[in-house]
């Protein structure tokens, strides 16, 4: 199981119901169950949830540009 307090609320529904995918491969990615949203692909849960929470940060950052417009 990932650590839920780790990983910040998905970025396009704000929801805390996420999951994460492990491939064969090594790489892992966060889920978001509630509107199916995929992270950016990481090595491992703790990559995953690193790119994830840098994607959410971006997310905001450009959500905030937008604002001051
Ligand atoms: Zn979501």
């Amino acid at each position: 199981m990932i650590e839920k307090n780790d990983l910040k609320p998905c970025p396009f529904c704000n929801s805390r119901h996420l999951d994460v995918d492990i491939s064969r491969m090594g790489f892992a990615w966060i889920v978001c169950k509630t509107c199916h949203a995929n992270g950016p692909e990481g090595v491992g849960i703790g990559g995953a949830i690193a790119n994830w929470n840098n994607r959410v940060s971006v997310q905001k950052s450009m959500s905030r540009e937008k604002e001051d417009e």
